[in-house]
């Protein structure tokens, strides 16, 4: 059995969906949210409403698990971290009590997906800035608030691997993109909030894209194909340091606006919000590690990557109802 925890999720639902392709016929989907609200819903998996906040719900998650991925989280773009930062830090309560549980069921291998944000902050002041190495995380200075509940649960994982036995594997998540992820309400990314921006401008006329910060802050983004890839390579594999999962091509945010305005075949007007929030000013992924150790590369371009990204929001977008 492997156990998926935000199985509702942006990635949780493509994992759940290649593990089932990959032939694993009992998959475990755990989510807080009603499954009407799942971003994927597969019905060869066990599907289960549950807050992972407390020890009982993550005792129940993981009976008869071997495998656990650890993906719940309370999260979002760079929007929603900078705005709820004691939120993000509650996700503590679900790693800490997903590894509890997992250690006391005897699981064999946990898997915990770290994030990009964990990196000293004091690495990243440039556009033009350094690829992000693993050794890159220490001294600490997170993200506040997500990136230091990220780095804690890192920690977490490392002792209870040493201390506990628990096998654990953590990567460290870049930017991950693609259909099915949140693109509204205020936790949507870059790629998904451009793509929605985009397009709403297409629809309502206005002819004109606000952009967060002056545009010129630079970021790399995963493809979703490659990031389930690597985890599931990670998984696998004897690594049990943290390692970077993600894209080493460093694009700028107006950049990224470029490639989706010739995706859609327009040209809008940009307005700057330099009061926005725009998080670290250059980040990128040294991938060295990981190239080296598995062989892991991204394989879809971000042109290509984005193009799927944004037919599928569009289609989704396109059936909205609205009340005209
Ligand atoms: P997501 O928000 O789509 O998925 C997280 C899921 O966790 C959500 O469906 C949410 O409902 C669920 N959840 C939250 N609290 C819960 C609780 N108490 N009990 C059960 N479920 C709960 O995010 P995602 O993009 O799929 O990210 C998955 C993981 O990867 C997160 O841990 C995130 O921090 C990490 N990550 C993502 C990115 C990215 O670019 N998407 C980058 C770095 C790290």
């Amino acid at each position: 059995m492997v156990l998926v925890a935000g199985g509702g999720g942006f990635i949780g639902g493509w994992l759940v969906r290649e593990l089932l392709d990959r032939g694993f016929d009992r998959v475990r989907s755990v989510d807080i949210k009603p499954i009407a609200e799942w971003h994927q819903v597969h019905g060869a998996a066990e599907n289960l409403v549950l807050d992972l906040r407390g020890i009982d719900d993550c005792r129940r998650a993981v009976v008869g698990t071997h495998y656990v991925f650890s993906l719940a989280a309370d999260m979002g773009g760079m929007g929603f971290i900078e705005a709820h930062k004691a939120d993000c830090m509650l996700s503590v309560l679900i790693n800490t009590h997903l590894l509890l549980a997992s250690r006391d069921a005897g699981v064999n291998r946990f898997f915990y997906s770290s994030s990009a944000c964990i990196y000293n902050t004091e690495k990243q002041l440039d556009v033009d800035v350094t690829p992000l190495r693993e050794e890159d995380a220490y001294p600490a200075v997170p993200e506040d608030g997500y990136g230091w509940e990220k780095l804690f649960s890192e920690r977490m994982c490392r002792h209870f691997r040493e201390d506990f036995g628990l096998e654990t594997r953590v990567a460290r998540l870049h930017n991950v993109y693609g259909p099915f992820g949140t693109y509204d309400g205020g936790r949507e990314k870059a790629p998904a909030a451009i793509c929605r921006k985009v397009i709403a401008a297409q629809m309502t006329g206005s002819g004109e894209i606000e952009i967060w910060g002056d545009g010129e802050q630079t970021r790399s983004f995963m493809y979703i194909d490659d990031c389930i890839k690597g985890m599931l390579d990670i998984m696998e594999h004897d690594i049990v340091e943290p390692i970077n999962l993600g894209s080493s091509e460093l694009v700028s945010i107006n950049r990224l606006v470029d490639i989706v305005e010739e995706i859609a075949g327009v040209k809008l007007a940009r307005r700057y919000n330099l009061g926005a929030p725009k998080g670290v000013r250059g980040r990128n992924s040294d991938n060295s590690l990981i190239t080296q150790l598995l062989g892991w590369e991204p394989d879809i371009p971000l042109r290509t990557g984005l193009e799927r990204t944004y037919a599928s929001i569009r289609d989704e977008m396109a059936a909205v109802p609205t009340l005209g």
